[in-house]
């Protein structure tokens, strides 16, 4: 009677997770099935993944209020001088994970050679993409920090740097792709409609500010603290939702996919890029994690799984946001102060995964056109891949579009990022994932670090007021 009870309990709290695994083996099948024997056209195969759009939307939707309110009372429950120590360490967290990627990326890369052994000339490189140089890159992050209208940036979509790249490699393999439209890949670098790294930076300092304010901020504060439960609860609704979403988005997937020739030519290179994932994922940072926190990071794993099936499944850590969350407080009863700060700015700056692409992707286009690069080059794409993947939003492929930083500095042609697009929708979803993870591994790190600071500043009722006048 015990066990079944037991059973009936981990149903019950998990219920959520098991229907996400059920779905995604669900829309495993369906896709197959309707690909085999359903004969759909292009149009009816854009349709099927519509209860999959939906979920999008409702996830889309809710990010701008959720980013809002977490960061705003997260940073203004914090006195400053705390604050400002915990800040520190979440950036350093979120730097040396980065870097550290970068570099265990180039290191696999340099060992496995994946470009090295390929012909080059076998794969088609005449893409028509508008040439952006590092310089504008650089400056285009920057711009976005300051954004020059907040209403603007919370509901325009940013126009001047919407890339169209075609999948020159396709069409070389022979598809029978009906659709004209589906040649061409619009990607937006805020296609979720919004800047986020400019209102991130307002609500950090807007947030900071309040939490000065003493007496005279509290009912601003307050109010985005009602705003942020109030949000919370519309994740939840959503959540019931997800798995129905999922199942579609998946199944429409399997059944869109029209040539998997392509996998084989790019199979090294995926290889390496998992690999490095892998090893950053299940080792480097759990490693740490338990150096720092002393427990065992993959019980921990376990209890953010949701979140990282979920962003497996939709590519976009800023999407993933509201279930990571969830994860984070209540799987792992990670204090909220602290998820409330880490997690959306990790989600838009700490991209340990997009990093490690970044630099391996790189130089495998390096190795294909036989370009050899020199110790300094090397350098400057650790650099680069930094930069870049704290300038890619958390949106799906973002990372292949700050690619070009990366391969500009180095003297590459920015158009070869062409070479890589027909798996970067696979590998896309692996260093996303990796990505959510890093930023959830950072909030368990800095509430351990973070004890005493937490502890004395007695935030339990509310905001800690300090007033500095
Ligand atoms: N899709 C990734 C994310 O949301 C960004 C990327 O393209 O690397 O984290």
């Amino acid at each position: 009677g015990k066990r079944i009870l037991n059973i009936k309990s981990i149903l019950k709290k998990n219920w959520l997770l098991l229907a996400t695994i059920a779905a995604v083996i669900t829309g495993i099948v369906t896709g197959f099935l309707v690909r085999e024997y359903a004969g759909l056209t292009s149009l009816g195969k854009y349709y099927f993944g519509f209860p999959g759009e939906l979920l999008m939307r409702m996830l889309k939707m809710i990010i701008l209020p959720l980013i809002v309110s977490s960061i705003i009372t997260g940073v203004a429950t914090l006195d400053s001088g705390v604050s400002k120590k915990i800040g520190t360490r979440t950036i350093i967290y979120y730097f040396t994970t980065t870097i550290t990627a970068v570099l265990l990326g180039i290191v696999l890369v340099m060992a496995i050679q994946p470009g090295v052994s390929q012909s080059a000339d076998s794969i088609g490189r005449h893409g028509n993409l508008p040439q952006i140089t590092t310089i504008d890159a650089m400056f285009d992050l920057l711009r976005n920090a300051f954004p020059e209208n907040l209403i603007q940036a919370s509901f325009q979509q940013y126009k001047s740097k919407r890339i169209e790249i075609k999948p020159v490699i396709n069409s070389t393999a022979g598809s029978t792709n009906e659709t004209k439209a589906s040649d061409y890949k619009v990607i937006g670098m805020y296609s979720l409609g919004l800047n986020v790294l400019g209102i991130i930076v307002f609500c950090l300092v807007f947030g900071i500010v309040i939490g000065q304010m003493g007496e005279k901020g509290k009912i601003i504060f307050d109010f985005f603290e009602a705003l942020n439960e109030a949000t919370m609860r519309i994740v939840q609704i959503i959540m019931c939702y997800m798995p129905i979403g999922i199942l579609f988005l998946i199944a429409a997937k399997v059944i869109q996919v029209d040539n998997w020739e392509i996998f084989r030519r790019l199979g090294l290179y995926m290889a390496t890029v998992l690999i490095g994932l892998a090893i950053h994922g299940a080792i480097i940072l759990p490693t740490v994690y338990f150096i720092v926190v002393r427990k065992n990071p993959f019980i921990f794993i376990v209890g953010m799984a949701e979140a990282l099936l979920t962003s497996v499944m939709i590519s976009s850590s800023s999407a993933t946001l509201p279930v990571t969350f969830r994860c984070a407080e209540e799987k792992n009863k990670i204090d909220k102060r602290i998820t409330r700060f880490v997690l959306p700015v990790g989600a838009t700056i700490n991209m340990d995964g997009t990093a490690l692409y970044e630099a391996v992707a790189a130089i495998f286009i390096a190795q294909l056109n036989d370009y050899p690069l020199d110790a300094g080059q090397i350098v400057t794409i650790s650099v680069t891949a930094t930069a870049a993947s704290v300038g890619a939003a958390g949106v799906p492929q973002a990372g292949m579009v700050t690619m070009v930083i990366v391969l500009t500095a180095v003297g590459l042609p920015a158009n070869d990022v062409t070479l890589i697009i027909a798996v970067d929708w696979l590998l896309d979803r692996f260093r996303t994932m990796v990505n959510v993870l890093g930023d959830s591994f950072g909030a368990g790190i800095v509430e351990k670090l973070s004890g005493k600071e937490l502890q004395q500043g007695d935030v339990q009722s509310g905001m800690n007021i300090v007033n500095p006048f």
